[in-house]
């Protein structure tokens, strides 16, 4: 058999440049694409080795938690996930899953594969979770775990929790929480909502490039963790090996992803620079200029009042509007990514996503000028400017809080 050929020559890689508003991934601050460029340490570099005793500080600031068990496993957010139910679930384990969108569906899929033995509850896209509700399925089912997800980013929901971990309590199961899309973007109390387990992911506030994810376990899960009684199913997710290399007997488990902890330690000292409420409240201002700017073209949003996620927003695409032809205009014409509907949502929804440093005036007022401009051309009717106009009265007005 002839051996393949040499391809042609490969010219360097240069990709167009794009503004990254969608579901994630979001844009990358400069900062951590230079952090990016730095040349490789060793994983067990006395260097290396202090940058990761730095990044755990850095992420129990960002968690609000002082847990000890507070690191980066490799992998994209849904690595996170893995981790968190591997290690806290053993087989034939109940566990109950709150699924009102992708990832609730995603997190009951993951638990199965994992031996347990899945119950779910669920809610239709774009509503929440009563604490009721979820205390009767756990009288129901007797979980081990609930698992829920603090902000789907499938429907824009953004699910309270003080309630839900309380209830989980009082009834003896531990819970395990989403944050892939809530960190860095809203408000996350790890210590102060008694949460035993909880994952996020680099990709999404963090603005980092995916390919981390940030975990952090609570003294029951460590408790849960060390009373198993078979191995963790995964290998490559264990937490009891893992622990010990970002521990202070630093043995070899795999070779940690040196460029991407780098990027982690520079996007979480951002974060620490700007401040957590600080960065809060710039998601939120920003995502109600985004929100009146939408409403003054008509264009309204699917997820329930009061429930609505700053960092994504689940945009109702207007009656006679063709999702594709819309979305490939903004990338083609303006290189602006967003999301479409999944599910049910699927060509009736735009996700728009402002997350992280992609959390932006300049980035909301590009937007808006670029759908204003699509969807007139589309026949859509409005008064021309008024978008802009009522996103420039948000930010005018924005000395009042807007977190209230
Ligand atoms: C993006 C996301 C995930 C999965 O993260 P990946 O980085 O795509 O693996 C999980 N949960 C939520 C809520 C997400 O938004």
């Amino acid at each position: 058999m002839a051996a393949p050929s040499r391809p042609a020559i490969p010219g360097p890689l240069c990709p167009s440049p794009r503004l990254l508003l969608g579901p994630g991934p979001s844009d990358v601050h400069p900062r951590v694409l230079a952090a990016m460029g730095m040349p490789l340490l060793g994983h067990l570099d006395p260097e290396f080795v202090a940058l990761m005793d730095e990044t755990q500080e850095l992420l129990r600031y960002v968690f609000q938690t002082e847990n000890r068990l507070t690191l980066a496993v490799s992998g994209t957010g849904s690595a996170g996930m893995e981790a968190v139910v591997v290690n806290l679930i053993e087989p034939g384990d109940p566990m109950l899953v709150c699924i009102n969108g992708v990832f609730g569906a995603r997190m009951a899929d993951v638990a199965g594969r994992a031996g347990a033995d899945v119950q779910v509850i669920e809610r239709p896209y774009g509503e929440v979770f009563d604490p009721d509700e979820v205390e009767a399925a756990i009288q129901r089912v007797r979980p081990k775990v609930v698992g829920i997800v603090h902000a789907e980013t499938s429907t824009g929901a953004w699910q309270p929790l003080e309630d839900i971990a309380q209830i989980a309590h009082k009834h003896g199961a531990l819970i395990a929480i989403d944050t892939v899309t809530s960190l860095g973007g809203v408000p996350v109390h790890i210590d102060e909502w008694d949460i035993d387990a909880v994952y996020s992911g680099t990709q999404k506030c963090l603005s980092c490039p995916p390919a981390l994810a940030p975990v952090s376990f609570g003294p029951r899960a460590i408790d849960r963790i060390s009373q198993r009684t078979t191995k963790v199913q995964s290998w490559y997710l264990d937490m009891t090996m893992i622990k010990n290399y970002w521990g202070s007997d630093r043995v070899y488990h795999h070779t940690a992803p040196i460029t991407m902890n780098y990027a982690l330690r520079e996007g979480l000292a951002l974060i620490v620079e700007e401040g957590l409420e600080a960065r809060w409240t710039r998601h939120a201002l920003n995502a109600k200029a985004l929100k009146a700017g939408l409403a003054a073209m008509g264009v309204g949003v699917w997820t329930a009042e009061g429930h609505q996620l700053p960092q994504l927003t689940c945009a109702r695409i207007p009656d006679g509007i063709d999702d594709l032809t819309v979305r490939k205009r903004l990338l083609q014409d303006w290189g602006i990514e967003v999301g479409g509907g999944l599910g049910s949502l699927k060509g009736r929804a735009w996700r728009i996503g402002l997350m992280g440093h992609g959390s932006r005036q300049a980035n909301v007022t590009l937007l808006l000028a670029a759908l204003e401009t699509c969807l007139r051309d589309l026949g859509h009717r409005f008064e021309p400017g008024a978008a802009l106009g009522a996103a420039a009265e948000v930010y005018a007005g924005s000395s009042k809080s807007v977190l209230a």
